[in-house]
């Protein structure tokens, strides 16, 4: 291996080591021994991210801009080895470890043009007006302001993307506000060649070290994380991961004395709606399709499409057969973690047990593999159990047949937050799909149409959230330009001469 990881927590600008290790359990390779975090660390973190807030807050966009590129240049100066690792720890193939490289630099790269752009800080000026009647108007300005240290959970399934220098950290340092990474557990050497990747370019570009640090963690107790949001200086939270361990941590935050925003981006089961016409004419491309969709990268994506509802008749009966021959050829495929196939075993058995449920396509895994599973319902037996809407992690696919385009309405109407639904229609389906898309768009917070929703575009316009439990806060998004807005708050400057007004203002 041409990385050889020391070990060591990234706090403020120096590697530390804590005397307790843990060791790392990769997919394939060699495991290597690495520091636990502790409370007292996440408190010196937090620290020195504090003491860092007023002078980078206070660096200009430019200079923020050139941080976030160095950031990505200094990861791209390590791709092989950060291919290298990630491949070892995760288990993803390496095509999906430089795609994702590509997702993340690419990230830094788009939110430094979005920052000197400067919209985002939606700048506001109502004008002074004295001589209004029956009172003046004082001169009032209103922009977006960093809020504070922020803290970043690294997730499992994106071990570059949404981990230590992926969206939240992204969003965070281009908003001006510092960050600590709390890595994941499941992939600690990956998170310390892109927190080398991060130091380098705070060194290079001069940024203060408290700015950001990265505290390794062994996942045996959740004493890091609690201790990390319960901070009182720490001023928000970016997370992706599951509902159980996202709503824990939003619960904390709200029962902190002073209660912060907890950005989480959580479950989805993220269904399709295959209309009639799109069925009959083109079916079998649809179940091919959504079989590969569904088993990309061992179905470990929140945008996972995990359900497709369709009314019952032939080109029903036909895609069930399809759907079913293109998963059987699917081969296992090494999941992120044991305790994540544990958990895809678990959801299965869960599944299979349900009343009025059918097995389509049984397979069999162990270990740290998955292979595909079919699942069929009817409209009304989801409609009557819940817990069929639960998200299984991983490549387990239900097919749900309503007896008439009202039942598929009546799923859509029950359905929870999801992040992304879908509608699979031809022209000849707009009139149907017309009553179903005010419902969606309540629903999701993205709503596609013939098109497979697992890969999210980096873009100004993309939305990768959605009403609770796809997040636990509708108003944001976690992917694309728009997620740097949760790191700020709207402040009023009245009447404050210019010379004392934020550089931005001027
Ligand atoms: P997770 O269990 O939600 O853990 C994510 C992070 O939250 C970890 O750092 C974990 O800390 C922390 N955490 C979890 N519960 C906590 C609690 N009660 N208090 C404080 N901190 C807590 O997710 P995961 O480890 O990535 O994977 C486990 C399961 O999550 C998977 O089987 C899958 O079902 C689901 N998942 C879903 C998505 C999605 O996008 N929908 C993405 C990833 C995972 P530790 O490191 O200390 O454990």
């Amino acid at each position: 291996m041409s990385f050889t990881p020391h070990g060591k927590h990234l706090i403020a600008g120096q590697w530390v080591s804590s005397a307790q290790q843990f060791n790392s359990t990769p997919a394939n390779g060699d495991a290597f021994s690495f520091s636990v975090g502790s409370v007292d660390l996440v408190g010196q973190a937090v620290q020195a991210a504090e003491s860092a807030f007023y002078e980078y807050s206070a660096t200009s966009r430019a200079q923020r801009a050139v941080f976030l590129n160095t950031i990505a240049d200094e990861i791209e100066a390590r791709a092989e080895a950060v291919t290298e690792i990630g491949t070892s720890e995760t288990g993803l193939p390496v095509a999906r470890l430089e795609g994702e490289r590509g997702r993340t630099c690419g990230q830094l790269r788009l939110f430094a043009q979005h920052i000197l752009d400067g919209e985002y800080l939606d700048r506001r000026h109502d004008q002074a007006l004295p001589e209004r009647q029956p009172l003046p108007r004082a001169d009032l300005r209103l922009i977006q302001r960093p809020v504070g240290p922020v803290a970043v959970f690294g997730a499992s399934n994106f071990p570059l993307a949404f981990s230590t220098a992926g969206g939240d950290t992204a969003s965070a340092l281009a908003a001006g506000c510092p960050v600590v990474v709390k890595g994941h557990p499941a992939h600690p050497g990956t998170t310390e060649i892109i927190a080398e990747a991060l130091h380098a370019a705070v060194e290079r570009c001069a940024i203060p070290a408290g700015v950001i640090s990265v505290v390794q963690d062994s996942g045996e107790s959740f004493d890091v994380g609690k201790a990390l949001v319960e901070h009182p200086l720490i001023k928000a939270v970016g997370f992706t991961g599951s509902l159980r361990g996202g709503r824990a941590l939003f619960d904390l935050c709200a029962a902190r004395p002073e209660p912060i925003p907890f950005f989480g981006e959580l479950g989805s089961v993220n269904p399709m709606f295959l209309f009639e016409n799109a069925i009959s004419n083109r079916g079998e491309t649809l179940a091919k399709g959504w079989a590969g969709s569904l088993t990309m990268g061992a179905g470990q994506f929140c945008t996972n499409p995990g359900v497709a509802v369709l009314v019952k008749g032939e080109a029903a009966d036909k895609f069930v057969t399809t759907a079913k021959e293109a998963l059987a050829s699917v081969p296992a495929q090494t999941m992120l973690t044991d305790g994540i196939a544990d958990a895809y075993r678990s959801g299965q058995k869960r599944i299979a047990a349900s009343a009025g449920v059918r097995e389509v396509l049984s397979t069999s895994c162990d270990l740290r593999d998955a292979t595909p599973y079919l699942y069929q319902t009817t409209a009304k037996e989801w409609l009557a159990n819940e817990a069929l809407a639960e998200e299984v992690f991983g490549p387990l696919g239900m097919i749900v047949i309503a007896e008439d385009q009202a039942e598929m309405l009546a799923i859509a109407s029950n359905l929870e937050g999801q992040l992304t639904c879908t509608v699979h229609l031809d022209d000849a389906d707009i009139d149907a799909a017309k009553r179903f898309m005010p419902i969606l768009e309540r629903k999701a917070g993205r709503v596609l149409a013939n098109a497979f929703p697992t890969g999210v575009e980096v873009c100004d316009s993309m939305v990768h959230g959605g009403p609770y439990p796809a997040s636990t806060n509708f108003g944001a998004t976690s992917v694309g330009s728009m997620a740097i807005r949760r790191f700020l708050r709207p402040v009023c400057f009245q009447d404050i001469p210019a010379a004392l007004l934020p550089e931005d203002l001027k």
